[in-house]
């Protein structure tokens, strides 16, 4: 399994985008930068996707993606929760900002099936097994551990804490893309938004070390643009505390 970095940021500039995953090509774990970041082809390449929540840098993308593929002989499928694809249909294909491609464009096929899931409930999407697995923020999210082939990587989606259930969860994953926004300055502002900032995480992996539990290669994203810096310095800080590695994702990284 092949998974490459679309985006490992909170924004979208020239040289970042938001965070976004795509496996082998063919399954995307969020749709935030999958049009500003792939091709043509490797838009009608895309599959799957699996939807964190709603929030706009996460969804963004979907429409221009279904657009894009909208003479594909076959549908994308889309997957989250039912509150989820509720409100990207009601406010990001609401039929007036951009058409409901979940229907279709002049009597054509639809480019998206949606599909809702369930936290807990293990799903099969394409060859992979998909488990949700609920996270810590303040619209209804699931993390995803997607495993093929005995390899088993897990995303947490934006999250403020929990991730002992990705620890512990009978598939736990080997690699384990997290959520750090924030630097510790601005912990307030994470508590309140429900991200992580290097500290909670550290409270976090301590936890999970205590318990006993073996720790995935953690991969941090979804950083705060305006303090990279800042978060990657305590970052730094984490591992030496607690004599983990930790591997901050970049765009373009690819994790096989
Ligand atoms: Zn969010
Ligand atoms: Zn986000």
């Amino acid at each position: 399994m092949q998974v490459r970095v679309l985006g490992a940021h909170n924004l979208e500039t020239k040289e970042t985008h938001h965070t976004c995953f795509l496996i082998d090509g063919v399954l995307a774990i969020d749709a935030g930068s999958l049009a500003s970041t792939l091709g043509a082809d490797e838009q009608r390449r895309v599959s799957a996707v699996l939807l964190t929540h709603l929030h706009f840098d996460h969804a963004r993308d979907l429409p221009t993606l279904g657009l894009a593929t909208i003479d594909e002989p076959t549908a994308i499928d889309v997957f989250s929760e039912q509150r989820t694809l509720d409100s990207v249909r009601a406010h990001l294909l609401d039929g007036e900002v951009y058409p409901d491609l979940t229907r279709g464009l002049n009597e054509g096929p639809p480019s998206f099936n949606f599909h809702a899931l369930t936290e807990g409930e293990r799903l099969s999407v394409l060859r992979y097994d998909v488990d949700p697995v609920r996270a810590d923020h303040p619209v209804p999210t699931v993390g995803y551990i997607v495993s093929a082939n005995g390899t088993r990587v897990g995303f947490s989606g934006d999250t403020g804490g929990k991730l002992l259930s990705f620890f512990t969860h009978e598939r736990a994953p080997q690699v384990l893309f997290v959520d750090v926004t924030f630097p510790d300055r601005l912990a307030e502002r994470a508590r309140r938004s429900k991200h992580l900032t290097p500290s909670t995480l550290q409270r976090e992996l301590a936890e999970a070390l205590e318990a006993g539990v073996k720790l995935p290669r953690i991969v941090p994203v979804h950083r705060s643009l305006a303090h990279e810096s800042e978060v990657l310095k305590e970052l730094a800080l984490v591992e030496s505390a607690l004599g983990v590695e930790l591997e901050p994702g970049y765009e373009n990284m690819v994790v096989a």
